[in-house]
Protein backbone atom coordinates (compact mmCIF):
# COMPACT_ATOMS: atom_id res chain seq x y z
CA UNK A 1 0.00 0.00 0.00
CA UNK A 2 1.41 3.44 -1.16
CA UNK A 3 1.18 6.29 0.88
CA UNK A 4 0.52 10.36 0.81
CA UNK A 5 -0.40 12.48 2.81
CA UNK A 6 -3.08 13.28 0.51
CA UNK A 7 -4.81 9.91 0.43
CA UNK A 8 -4.71 9.64 3.86
CA UNK A 9 -6.62 13.27 3.99
CA UNK A 10 -9.07 12.22 2.06
CA UNK A 11 -10.15 9.62 4.98
CA UNK A 12 -11.00 12.30 7.09
CA UNK A 13 -14.63 14.00 6.26
CA UNK A 14 -13.67 16.90 8.29
CA UNK A 15 -10.70 17.87 6.43
CA UNK A 16 -12.45 17.13 3.37
CA UNK A 17 -15.45 19.74 4.62
CA UNK A 18 -12.35 22.40 5.40
CA UNK A 19 -9.75 22.38 2.61
CA UNK A 20 -8.34 25.90 3.65
CA UNK A 21 -7.94 24.55 7.20
CA UNK A 22 -4.02 23.71 8.21
CA UNK A 23 -4.96 21.37 10.87
CA UNK A 24 -2.13 21.28 13.53
CA UNK A 25 -3.01 20.05 16.69
CA UNK A 26 -3.46 16.63 16.49
CA UNK A 27 -2.34 15.77 20.26
CA UNK A 28 -4.88 17.40 21.46
CA UNK A 29 -7.32 15.50 19.48
CA UNK A 30 -7.00 14.19 16.03
CA UNK A 31 -9.34 14.07 12.96
CA UNK A 32 -12.08 11.31 13.34
CA UNK A 33 -11.01 8.74 10.24
CA UNK A 34 -14.13 7.54 7.96
CA UNK A 35 -13.65 3.50 9.59
CA UNK A 36 -14.80 5.11 12.66
CA UNK A 37 -17.67 7.78 11.13
CA UNK A 38 -18.61 5.10 8.88
CA UNK A 39 -18.90 1.96 12.13
CA UNK A 40 -20.53 4.56 14.59
CA UNK A 41 -23.13 5.31 11.92
CA UNK A 42 -23.75 1.55 11.21
CA UNK A 43 -24.18 1.21 14.27
CA UNK A 44 -26.47 3.55 15.49
CA UNK A 45 -28.64 2.98 12.52
CA UNK A 46 -28.81 -0.82 12.60
CA UNK A 47 -27.93 -2.31 15.90
CA UNK A 48 -28.20 0.11 18.22
CA UNK A 49 -29.01 -1.65 21.83
CA UNK A 50 -27.37 -1.57 25.70
CA UNK A 51 -24.69 -4.40 25.61
CA UNK A 52 -24.59 -7.53 28.18
CA UNK A 53 -28.19 -7.38 29.20
CA UNK A 54 -30.20 -8.16 26.76
CA UNK A 55 -31.70 -11.05 24.90
CA UNK A 56 -33.67 -10.43 21.69
CA UNK A 57 -31.99 -10.33 18.66
CA UNK A 58 -30.89 -6.33 18.82
CA UNK A 59 -28.80 -6.88 21.84
CA UNK A 60 -27.53 -9.60 21.13
CA UNK A 61 -25.99 -7.64 17.98
CA UNK A 62 -24.83 -4.52 19.74
CA UNK A 63 -22.84 -7.09 22.57
CA UNK A 64 -21.00 -9.13 19.17
CA UNK A 65 -20.38 -5.43 17.62
CA UNK A 66 -19.38 -4.43 21.38
CA UNK A 67 -16.77 -7.40 21.72
CA UNK A 68 -16.01 -7.52 18.27
CA UNK A 69 -14.14 -3.56 19.22
CA UNK A 70 -12.25 -5.35 22.36
CA UNK A 71 -10.91 -7.84 20.23
CA UNK A 72 -10.05 -4.78 17.23
CA UNK A 73 -8.64 -3.23 20.20
CA UNK A 74 -6.57 -6.13 21.78
CA UNK A 75 -5.41 -6.96 18.18
CA UNK A 76 -4.09 -3.26 17.58
CA UNK A 77 -2.12 -3.51 21.05
CA UNK A 78 -0.91 -7.26 20.45
CA UNK A 79 -2.47 -7.85 24.16
CA UNK A 80 -2.77 -11.66 25.12
CA UNK A 81 -6.74 -11.68 25.08
CA UNK A 82 -9.36 -9.28 24.68
CA UNK A 83 -10.26 -9.63 27.94
CA UNK A 84 -7.15 -7.69 28.83
CA UNK A 85 -9.05 -4.21 27.33
CA UNK A 86 -11.34 -2.48 29.20
CA UNK A 87 -13.30 0.34 27.79
CA UNK A 88 -13.35 3.48 29.45
CA UNK A 89 -13.93 7.11 28.92
CA UNK A 90 -10.26 8.18 28.00
CA UNK A 91 -7.02 8.13 29.43
CA UNK A 92 -7.89 10.33 32.29
CA UNK A 93 -10.42 7.89 33.02
CA UNK A 94 -8.04 4.85 33.05
CA UNK A 95 -5.58 6.37 34.91
CA UNK A 96 -8.23 7.45 38.09
CA UNK A 97 -9.62 3.84 37.63
CA UNK A 98 -5.38 1.88 38.34
CA UNK A 99 -5.18 4.78 40.97
CA UNK A 100 -8.10 4.24 42.94
CA UNK A 101 -8.12 0.37 41.74
CA UNK A 102 -4.61 0.10 42.76
CA UNK A 103 -3.87 2.63 45.14
CA UNK A 104 -6.46 1.15 47.37
CA UNK A 105 -4.25 -1.29 48.14
CA UNK A 106 -1.21 1.11 48.73
CA UNK A 107 -0.50 2.23 52.49
CA UNK A 108 1.73 5.30 54.09
CA UNK A 109 5.31 5.18 52.81
CA UNK A 110 4.50 2.96 50.09
CA UNK A 111 5.71 5.13 46.66
CA UNK A 112 4.64 6.02 43.40
CA UNK A 113 7.03 7.38 40.28
CA UNK A 114 6.15 9.68 37.77
CA UNK A 115 7.83 11.82 36.17
CA UNK A 116 8.61 15.44 35.31
CA UNK A 117 7.35 15.33 32.01
CA UNK A 118 3.53 14.25 32.68
CA UNK A 119 0.40 15.71 31.64
CA UNK A 120 -2.19 16.76 34.72
CA UNK A 121 -3.71 13.36 34.08
CA UNK A 122 -1.29 11.26 35.13
CA UNK A 123 -0.15 13.44 38.01
CA UNK A 124 -3.27 14.91 39.96
CA UNK A 125 -4.46 11.50 40.35
CA UNK A 126 -1.80 10.34 42.41
CA UNK A 127 -1.56 13.27 43.96
CA UNK A 128 -5.06 12.91 45.06
CA UNK A 129 -4.20 8.89 45.89
CA UNK A 130 -0.93 10.93 48.51
CA UNK A 131 -3.86 13.04 50.02
CA UNK A 132 -6.27 9.30 50.82
CA UNK A 133 -3.01 6.77 51.24
CA UNK A 134 -0.53 8.40 52.76
CA UNK A 135 1.79 7.26 49.43
CA UNK A 136 4.91 9.27 48.83
CA UNK A 137 5.31 10.51 45.07
CA UNK A 138 8.64 10.22 43.70
CA UNK A 139 9.65 12.39 40.62
CA UNK A 140 11.73 11.09 38.20
CA UNK A 141 14.02 14.40 36.73
CA UNK A 142 14.69 15.62 33.17
CA UNK A 143 17.81 16.12 31.44
CA UNK A 144 18.38 19.86 30.36
CA UNK A 145 16.28 18.86 26.61
CA UNK A 146 13.21 17.60 28.74
CA UNK A 147 13.65 13.81 28.27
CA UNK A 148 13.48 11.38 31.85
CA UNK A 149 17.00 11.02 32.99
CA UNK A 150 17.59 7.63 33.29
CA UNK A 151 20.71 7.87 35.09
CA UNK A 152 18.77 8.53 37.71
CA UNK A 153 16.09 6.02 37.97
CA UNK A 154 18.00 3.14 40.35
CA UNK A 155 17.98 5.76 43.18
CA UNK A 156 14.67 6.66 42.24
CA UNK A 157 12.65 3.33 42.53
CA UNK A 158 13.70 2.50 46.09
CA UNK A 159 12.35 -1.19 47.49
CA UNK A 160 9.14 0.90 48.87
CA UNK A 161 8.15 1.52 44.98
CA UNK A 162 5.14 0.02 44.43
CA UNK A 163 4.11 1.41 40.84
CA UNK A 164 5.86 3.79 38.44
CA UNK A 165 3.06 5.47 36.30
CA UNK A 166 5.54 7.57 32.71
CA UNK A 167 4.00 8.69 29.93
CA UNK A 168 5.26 6.94 26.66
CA UNK A 169 5.94 10.52 24.94
CA UNK A 170 5.60 13.63 26.11
CA UNK A 171 2.45 15.42 24.77
CA UNK A 172 4.70 18.49 24.54
CA UNK A 173 7.86 17.82 23.66
CA UNK A 174 7.54 14.60 21.80
CA UNK A 175 10.00 13.16 23.76
CA UNK A 176 9.63 8.93 23.88
CA UNK A 177 10.43 7.48 27.01
CA UNK A 178 12.78 4.44 26.98
CA UNK A 179 10.36 2.10 28.82
CA UNK A 180 12.69 -0.74 28.78
CA UNK A 181 14.79 0.70 31.25
CA UNK A 182 12.19 1.79 33.18
CA UNK A 183 10.36 -1.35 33.14
CA UNK A 184 13.18 -3.52 34.09
CA UNK A 185 14.42 -1.17 37.04
CA UNK A 186 10.51 -1.70 38.19
CA UNK A 187 10.78 -4.98 37.91
CA UNK A 188 14.16 -5.25 40.07
CA UNK A 189 12.12 -3.78 42.86
CA UNK A 190 8.56 -5.47 42.26
CA UNK A 191 7.34 -2.60 41.06
CA UNK A 192 4.21 -1.96 38.69
CA UNK A 193 4.38 -0.17 35.62
CA UNK A 194 1.33 1.80 33.96
CA UNK A 195 2.08 3.71 30.88
CA UNK A 196 0.05 6.76 29.39
CA UNK A 197 0.19 5.99 25.80
CA UNK A 198 -2.59 8.89 24.94
CA UNK A 199 0.06 10.18 22.37
CA UNK A 200 1.69 7.03 21.29
CA UNK A 201 -1.30 4.89 20.19
CA UNK A 202 -1.88 7.35 17.44
CA UNK A 203 1.63 7.01 16.05
CA UNK A 204 1.38 3.09 15.06
CA UNK A 205 0.13 -0.24 16.75
CA UNK A 206 1.83 -0.98 20.32
CA UNK A 207 2.99 -3.87 21.26
CA UNK A 208 2.10 -4.41 24.89
CA UNK A 209 3.87 -7.31 25.07
CA UNK A 210 7.27 -6.51 24.03
CA UNK A 211 6.72 -3.10 26.61
CA UNK A 212 6.37 -5.28 29.62
CA UNK A 213 4.34 -2.79 31.45
CA UNK A 214 0.74 -3.76 33.74
CA UNK A 215 -0.82 -1.17 32.47
CA UNK A 216 -1.81 1.14 29.13
CA UNK A 217 -3.48 3.85 28.74
CA UNK A 218 -4.88 5.87 26.08
CA UNK A 219 -8.36 7.55 24.42
CA UNK A 220 -9.85 7.10 21.42
CA UNK A 221 -10.04 10.48 20.62
CA UNK A 222 -6.67 10.88 19.97
CA UNK A 223 -6.21 7.88 17.84
CA UNK A 224 -8.81 9.09 15.04
CA UNK A 225 -11.40 7.52 16.82
CA UNK A 226 -14.31 9.01 18.69
CA UNK A 227 -14.54 11.19 21.66
CA UNK A 228 -15.78 9.49 24.88
CA UNK A 229 -13.97 5.77 24.70
CA UNK A 230 -10.57 5.09 25.81
CA UNK A 231 -8.85 2.29 27.20
CA UNK A 232 -7.54 0.79 29.82
CA UNK A 233 -5.50 -2.21 29.04
CA UNK A 234 -3.90 -4.53 31.84
CA UNK A 235 -1.86 -7.51 31.86
CA UNK A 236 -4.67 -10.41 33.03
CA UNK A 237 -2.73 -11.40 36.29
CA UNK A 238 -2.58 -7.38 36.68
CA UNK A 239 -6.24 -6.81 36.36
CA UNK A 240 -7.29 -9.46 37.94
CA UNK A 241 -5.70 -8.54 41.50
CA UNK A 242 -7.52 -5.24 41.42
CA UNK A 243 -10.53 -4.18 42.92
CA UNK A 244 -13.52 -2.92 41.00
CA UNK A 245 -13.49 1.32 41.28
CA UNK A 246 -17.11 2.36 40.36
CA UNK A 247 -19.89 -0.06 41.26
CA UNK A 248 -23.18 -0.50 39.31
CA UNK A 249 -24.88 -2.49 36.78
CA UNK A 250 -22.87 -5.31 34.39
CA UNK A 251 -19.65 -5.07 36.27
CA UNK A 252 -21.16 -7.59 39.17
CA UNK A 253 -21.22 -11.51 40.10
CA UNK A 254 -24.05 -11.48 42.35
CA UNK A 255 -25.64 -8.80 44.38
CA UNK A 256 -27.75 -9.41 47.21
CA UNK A 257 -28.57 -7.19 50.26
CA UNK A 258 -25.88 -8.42 52.57
CA UNK A 259 -23.17 -7.99 49.72
CA UNK A 260 -21.91 -7.81 46.24
CA UNK A 261 -19.55 -10.69 44.16
CA UNK A 262 -17.89 -8.89 41.40
CA UNK A 263 -17.55 -9.64 37.88
CA UNK A 264 -13.84 -10.91 36.13
CA UNK A 265 -12.39 -8.32 34.04
CA UNK A 266 -12.62 -6.51 32.15
CA UNK A 267 -16.32 -6.27 33.02
CA UNK A 268 -15.69 -5.48 36.92
CA UNK A 269 -14.26 -2.18 35.76
CA UNK A 270 -17.23 -1.34 32.91
CA UNK A 271 -19.68 -0.13 35.70
CA UNK A 272 -22.74 1.01 34.42
CA UNK A 273 -23.88 1.40 30.30
CA UNK A 274 -20.49 1.50 28.26
CA UNK A 275 -19.44 4.08 25.83
CA UNK A 276 -21.44 1.40 23.19
CA UNK A 277 -20.95 2.97 19.64
CA UNK A 278 -17.92 4.74 20.67
CA UNK A 279 -16.16 1.53 21.41
CA UNK A 280 -17.43 0.12 18.53
CA UNK A 281 -15.69 3.37 16.20
CA UNK A 282 -12.85 2.64 18.15
CA UNK A 283 -11.94 -0.39 17.14
CA UNK A 284 -13.08 0.73 13.31
CA UNK A 285 -10.25 3.64 14.00
CA UNK A 286 -7.81 1.36 15.03
CA UNK A 287 -8.39 -2.08 12.84
CA UNK A 288 -8.24 0.35 10.04
CA UNK A 289 -4.93 2.14 11.23
CA UNK A 290 -3.23 -0.99 11.93
CA UNK A 291 -2.82 -2.12 8.56
CA UNK A 292 -1.37 1.31 7.32
CA UNK A 293 1.95 1.73 5.84
CA UNK A 294 3.70 3.10 9.47
CA UNK A 295 7.22 3.05 7.83
CA UNK A 296 6.18 5.80 5.36
CA UNK A 297 3.83 7.91 7.12
CA UNK A 298 6.92 8.30 10.18
CA UNK A 299 9.27 9.34 6.96
CA UNK A 300 6.52 11.79 6.22
CA UNK A 301 6.20 12.77 9.20
CA UNK A 302 9.27 13.32 10.66
CA UNK A 303 10.28 14.69 6.86
CA UNK A 304 8.00 17.58 8.14
CA UNK A 305 8.56 17.96 11.70
CA UNK A 306 12.63 18.84 10.52
CA UNK A 307 10.60 21.15 7.98
CA UNK A 308 9.13 22.97 10.99
CA UNK A 309 11.88 22.96 13.31
CA UNK A 310 14.62 24.06 10.39
CA UNK A 311 11.67 27.00 9.83
CA UNK A 312 11.38 27.84 13.27
CA UNK A 313 15.28 27.92 13.82
CA UNK A 314 16.28 31.24 12.03
CA UNK A 315 13.57 33.08 13.62
CA UNK A 316 14.77 35.43 16.34
CA UNK A 317 13.97 35.05 19.88
CA UNK A 318 13.02 31.36 19.40
CA UNK A 319 13.20 29.36 22.61
CA UNK A 320 12.23 25.26 21.63
CA UNK A 321 11.01 22.78 24.10
CA UNK A 322 12.34 19.38 23.81
CA UNK A 323 14.90 17.24 21.96
CA UNK A 324 15.94 18.26 18.60
CA UNK A 325 16.66 14.95 17.77
CA UNK A 326 14.10 13.61 15.66
CA UNK A 327 15.01 9.87 16.61
CA UNK A 328 14.09 10.57 20.13
CA UNK A 329 10.87 12.01 19.51
CA UNK A 330 7.66 12.22 17.43
CA UNK A 331 6.47 15.22 15.29
CA UNK A 332 5.07 17.31 18.53
CA UNK A 333 7.12 20.65 18.20
CA UNK A 334 6.61 23.02 21.12
CA UNK A 335 8.78 26.72 21.02
CA UNK A 336 8.27 29.96 21.89
CA UNK A 337 9.13 33.18 20.44
CA UNK A 338 10.47 35.58 22.40
CA UNK A 339 7.90 38.76 23.48
CA UNK A 340 5.22 37.12 21.71
CA UNK A 341 2.49 35.11 24.20
CA UNK A 342 1.84 31.26 22.91
CA UNK A 343 -2.33 32.48 22.96
CA UNK A 344 -1.57 35.54 20.91
CA UNK A 345 0.74 33.86 18.53
CA UNK A 346 -2.50 31.17 18.02
CA UNK A 347 -4.86 33.76 17.40
CA UNK A 348 -2.76 35.95 14.44
CA UNK A 349 -2.09 31.76 12.99
CA UNK A 350 -5.97 31.04 13.25
CA UNK A 351 -6.20 34.29 11.07
CA UNK A 352 -3.91 32.57 8.73
CA UNK A 353 -6.40 28.99 8.71
CA UNK A 354 -3.57 27.39 11.19
CA UNK A 355 -5.03 25.84 14.10
CA UNK A 356 -2.16 24.82 16.97
CA UNK A 357 -2.63 25.39 20.57
CA UNK A 358 -0.67 27.30 22.66
CA UNK A 359 -0.73 27.01 26.55
CA UNK A 360 0.39 24.83 29.09
CA UNK A 361 -0.57 21.97 27.73
CA UNK A 362 -2.12 20.46 31.08
CA UNK A 363 1.54 20.04 31.71
CA UNK A 364 2.65 22.89 34.36
CA UNK A 365 5.55 20.91 35.92
CA UNK A 366 7.27 20.55 32.89
CA UNK A 367 6.66 23.96 31.84
CA UNK A 368 8.13 25.09 35.39
CA UNK A 369 11.31 22.99 34.56
CA UNK A 370 11.34 24.87 31.28
CA UNK A 371 10.89 27.87 32.78
CA UNK A 372 7.89 29.06 31.14
CA UNK A 373 4.35 29.81 31.46
CA UNK A 374 3.08 27.85 27.89
CA UNK A 375 4.31 27.23 24.42
CA UNK A 376 2.88 27.27 20.83
CA UNK A 377 2.52 23.80 20.07
CA UNK A 378 2.02 22.10 16.45
CA UNK A 379 1.79 18.44 16.20
CA UNK A 380 1.92 16.51 13.13
CA UNK A 381 -0.36 13.75 11.52
CA UNK A 382 0.14 11.98 8.72
CA UNK A 383 -2.81 13.68 6.72
CA UNK A 384 -0.45 17.05 6.97
CA UNK A 385 1.79 17.99 4.28
CA UNK A 386 4.60 21.00 3.24
CA UNK A 387 1.44 23.52 2.87
CA UNK A 388 0.37 23.09 6.77
CA UNK A 389 4.00 23.62 8.15
CA UNK A 390 4.37 26.48 5.29
CA UNK A 391 1.11 28.04 6.61
CA UNK A 392 1.84 27.92 10.40
CA UNK A 393 5.93 29.04 9.50
CA UNK A 394 4.00 32.26 7.21
CA UNK A 395 1.99 33.34 9.84
CA UNK A 396 4.37 32.80 12.74
CA UNK A 397 6.18 35.53 10.64
CA UNK A 398 3.28 37.87 10.40
CA UNK A 399 2.87 37.04 14.01
CA UNK A 400 6.25 38.41 14.55
CA UNK A 401 5.25 41.47 12.49
CA UNK A 402 2.21 42.08 14.26
CA UNK A 403 3.27 41.53 17.69
CA UNK A 404 7.31 41.35 18.08
N1 LIG B 1 -1.88 12.05 28.83
C1 LIG B 1 -1.31 12.72 27.82
C2 LIG B 1 0.14 12.52 27.54
C3 LIG B 1 -2.09 13.55 27.02
O1 LIG B 1 -1.52 14.22 26.01
C4 LIG B 1 -3.46 13.70 27.31
C5 LIG B 1 -4.29 14.63 26.52
O2 LIG B 1 -3.82 15.59 26.00
C6 LIG B 1 -4.00 12.97 28.37
C7 LIG B 1 -3.18 12.16 29.10
C8 LIG B 1 -5.45 13.07 28.72
O3 LIG B 1 -6.25 12.54 27.72
P1 LIG B 1 -7.83 12.66 27.79
O4 LIG B 1 -8.14 14.11 28.02
O5 LIG B 1 -8.30 12.14 26.49
O6 LIG B 1 -8.28 11.80 28.95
Amino acid sequence: MSFTAAKWRGHFPLLAAHRDLHYLDNAATGQLCEAALDAVTSHELLHRANVLRGTYRLAEQADAAYENARRQVAAYLNAASADEVVFTAGTTASINLVAHAFGEGLNAGDEVVLSLAEHHSNFVPWQMLRERRGVLLRILPLTADGRIDLSRLAETLTPRCRLVAVTHASNVTGAVTDLAAIVAVARAVGARVLVDGAQAVQHGPVDVAALGADFYAFSGHKAYGPTGVGVLWGRGEALAALPPFLGGGGMIGRVTVEETTYAPPPRRFEAGTPPIAQAVGLGAALDWLRVQPWADMHAHTARLAQRLIDGIAVLPGLTFLGPRDLKQRLPIVSFNLEGIHPHDACQVLDGHGVAVRGGHHCAQPLMDFFGVQGAVRASLAPYNDEADIDALLAGLKDAMRKLG
